[in-house]
């Protein structure tokens, strides 16, 4: 049973925002490119955990601090007798392990290994398990899911499944029966309810209201070339058609997430998204889906 499901990230989504707005540096765009692929991957392995058919809890994206140190899971399943950590990996092509560095075969570029990162998240989440007074074991594991990934050199001994893998690791998971209780749901919820949202790990470019591109665009091909027909935003790149108020509650999204402390009110929209609408409009749309707070002058949206 799916307990809490996998959303792009606020880091993700703010890389999709600024990309479309603003000129990623070299370095922005392979941090970004990295985000859309782990993203992708993970929801892969999602799409293959589905099948699951034992009695098991499944958390996806959990963010956990222990005195002081943040970790987070990809996916934690919760069956009768074990706990796995897994945490997800879409790698592409071929790499090799070499004193527990991983690199890529045909650049030489080492890549963090993923195992490291995991065994730190297994030990916090150990120490966790204890201070909530549980005694499961507990199974890390790196899912490598990306079927075009080759890994060299890798030892046996290391908690490491390969994309040939990857199926026979969730049918054995599948093969151990499994019957919960009462503990596991609480444990589960407990787990969820430890969630932390702010994420100390995101890593976004410097970037400043003035300089992103203001506008609205295609939410498919995310084109600027977009024109207002019949209450819809009309893409003249793809020819995607969306609501208008869909499309202005999108971008007013993308507002409050990049810019948490500015206020929305109908001229900071009507600024942000920078199109043959009136104010009117922008006003009564963010009347109909938002409290207003504040007198005529000033008032502004929650
Ligand atoms: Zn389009």
């Amino acid at each position: 049973m799916l307990l809490k499901k996998r959303f792009a990230s606020d880091e993700l989504l703010s890389m999709r925002y600024l990309n479309t707005r603003m000129a990623l540096t070299e370095k922005e765009t392979l941090h970004y490119s990295n985000l859309e692929k782990g993203y992708e991957g993970e929801l892969t392995f999602d799409l293959l955990a589905e099948s699951l058919k034992e009695e098991k809890l499944i958390i996806n994206d959990l963010l956990l601090e222990v005195s002081n140190s943040y970790f987070q899971i990809d996916t934690l399943v919760i069956s009768q007798g074990m706990i796995h950590l897994l945490e997800i990996k879409n790698y592409q092509g071929d790499c090799y392990l070499e004193s527990d560095k991983l690199y890529a075969v045909n650049t030489g570029r080492e890549y963090k290994n993923p195992v490291y990162q995991l065994k730190r998240s297994a030990t916090l989440f150990r120490q966790l398990l204890q201070t909530l007074k549980q005694n499961y074991p507990v199974e890390p594991s790196v899912i490598f899911i990306n079927p075009e990934f080759t890994l060299y050199q890798a030892p046996m001994d290391q908690p490491i499944i390969l994309p040939t893998q990857v199926n026979r690791f969730l049918n054995d998971l599948n093969k151990s029966p499994s019957k919960l209780n009462e503990g596991h749901r609480k444990l589960a919820q407990n787990l969820i309810s430890l969630h932390q949202t702010k994420n100390p790990f995101t890593a976004l470019p410097n970037f400043q209201y003035d300089q992103l591109l203001k506008g609205m665009y295609c939410e498919t091909c995310k084109s600027m070339l977009v024109v207002i027909k019949k209450k819809s935003l009309v893409c003249g790149k793809c020819g995607g058609a969306e609501k208008i108020e869909r499309a202005i509650l999108r971008s007013v999204g993308e507002f409050k997430m990049l810019f948490p402390e500015r206020k929305v009110t109908t001229q900071s929209i009507y600024e942000w998204c920078n199109t043959d609408l009136s104010k009117k409009t922008f006003c009564r749309v963010l009347k109909k889906n938002f409290i207003a707070v504040g007198s005529t002058r000033d008032t502004y949206y929650e």
